[in-house]
């Protein structure tokens, strides 16, 4: 799995609603890559702050922003590698 999928799939992991296989797929991806932990950590939080506000899902564009911001990092870090 790469970034892009895990993005894709991210609401569904913190739901618990992939399939086992994908599930196990995330977890790996997850262990390996600082940046999609920490996209982990902050949609986590916005679930939280929605479901006590009373809203059940992140709405799309806020998961578009997530995912540009994401993409940023990651062009970031290409950047300071070379
Ligand atoms: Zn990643």
């Amino acid at each position: 799995m790469n970034c892009q999928e895990l993005i894709r799939y991210l609401s569904d992991y913190i739901d618990r609603s992939l399939s086992d296989e994908l599930h196990a797929e995330a977890q790996q991806h997850l262990a390996t890559c600082h940046n999609c932990h920490v996209v982990l950590d902050t949609t986590r939080q916005t679930i939280y702050l929605y479901r006590q506000s009373g809203r059940q899902a992140i709405p799309a564009e806020h998961r578009a922003e997530l995912f540009a911001r994401l993409q940023q990092s990651l062009a970031a870090r290409k950047d300071s590698a070379s």
